[in-house]
């Protein structure tokens, strides 16, 4: 049984704060500035260029890669880091299309984060040809897996509602169609358990500044179903991707596996931070989290509920079909976030109404629930949102 007290001695959580946004950017490991400090001056300082090889920075995007499949439930080997989610999202997307040439849609749900449909609808209009973007509502996905579907662009957690899709009985739908399934493990990775290998995943990518806590701008991960390694054509074909990047070659080959989805040089600072970040599921299991993740989302809910009339569930009430999340809207909610946020509660807003509050069990406990929930029956009971400066909306809500 995982030590919940211990995982949350892992992280910095600063004084008198309840941090409810975990979910859209995880709060700072305390091992993260000592690792920072001795790779800047150990490896960098001091190695300079040879760090490369000394410190193995090179091969840094597949050791982190590796830690990073287990999470997800991928085979070792499978899953390399870089770049954003948005760029791995093309590059899954287009080395998915290529599979199934006879095909020319991607279909997608209006629940998926926007991100991922402009860099769909962006790939599409690079290729013409026919290609086409399609989104329906989220209850209308699986009718829509239809045999004129060449993808099927999953993301398995709603970033709006929580509400959590079948992603295994969908991917067994894709390719009974003869579709090709792509999951985006964004606010999965290390808040629900998943199984990329066993459901048959072709390609998946996530990112790691959420859940899995390596900071601002830590970079992306992307899994290549092994059976597809040595046929997956990479369309963002850089150097570090090719199988001999130091032959200097002008002709491009694609490296073993999943090497070939790296691109350029990788992100080293920010890969030792989510490195660091990474260890403290050496003592904390994914079983253990998703379920206290549904006990805390459940407790908010019923206390929410019962001491905030006015403000109405948007995520789904079955604990098995949301994420690690819960949604409410309310008509001022940026206001009300706002005046939590000032009162040390600290969640998010997404537009047009949505109140969004992240559950991370790894550094939030029952306490911090029932606290959080007493600031914001306060807020809303007392009307403390109604004030101009909490109307002012920032670049980021
Ligand atoms: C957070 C998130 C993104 C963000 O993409 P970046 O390129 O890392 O900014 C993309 N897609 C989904 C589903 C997300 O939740």
């Amino acid at each position: 049984m995982t030590d919940f007290a211990a995982t949350k001695a892992h992280f910095h959580i600063p004084d008198g704060l309840i941090y409810l946004d975990g979910n859209s950017l995880g709060p700072m490991p305390k091992s993260v500035p000592a690792r920072m400090q001795a790779m800047l001056q150990d490896e960098w300082a001091e190695m300079l260029i040879r760090g490369w090889n000394q410190a193995g920075w090179m091969d840094q995007p597949r050791r982190v890669g590796d830690r990073v499949a287990r999470l997800i439930g991928a085979e070792p080997g499978s899953v390399v880091m870089g770049d954003t989610l948005s760029i791995k999202v093309y590059q899954a997307l287009a080395s998915a299309l290529e599979m199934v040439p006879d095909r020319r849609v991607i279909l997608s749900d209006s629940g998926n984060f926007p991100s991922d449909l402009y860099m769909a609808e962006g790939l599409v209009k690079t290729l013409g040809d026919g290609y086409e973007l399609r989104v329906v509502e989220p209850d209308a996905y699986p009718e829509a897996i239809t045999e004129e579907v060449a993808v099927t662009l999953i993301t398995e957690v709603d970033y709006r509602t929580g509400r959590l899709h079948d992603i295994a009985a969908l991917t067994e739908q894709a390719h009974a169609a003869g579709a090709v399934a792509v999951w985006d493990l964004a606010h999965t990775a290390g808040a629900t358990p998943t199984q990329v290998a066993a459901c048959g995943a072709d390609f998946a990518v996530g990112c790691t500044y959420k859940y899995l806590n390596g900071g601002p701008g830590a970079p992306a991960f992307i899994y290549l179903a092994p059976r597809h390694a040595e046929t997956a054509r990479p369309a963002l074909s850089g150097w570090l991707g090719h199988e001999a990047p130091f032959a200097f070659d002008l002709d491009y080959r694609p490296g073993a596996g999943v090497e070939r989805m790296r691109v350029g040089t990788p992100p080293v600072l920010q890969l030792t931070a989510l490195e660091a970040a990474l260890d403290v599921w050496d003592i904390a299991d994914m079983a253990d989290v998703r379920a206290r993740s549904q006990g805390l989302t459940q407790l908010f809910i019923d206390a929410v509920e019962a001491r905030c009339p006015g403000l109405t569930l948007a995520t789904p009430r079955d604990p098995d079909q949301r994420g690690s999340q819960v949604s409410f809207r309310f008509a001022e909610g940026y206001a009300a976030m706002q005046a939590l946020i000032a009162r040390g509660v600290i969640g998010d807003f997404r537009a047009p109404d949505i109140m969004r509050f992240g559950f991370t069990p790894l550094f939030i406990d029952e306490d911090d629930v029932r606290a959080a929930v007493d600031v914001l029956e306060e807020v809303i009971r007392d009307r403390l949102w109604d004030r101009p400066e909490y109307r002012t909306r920032a670049a980021v809500t």
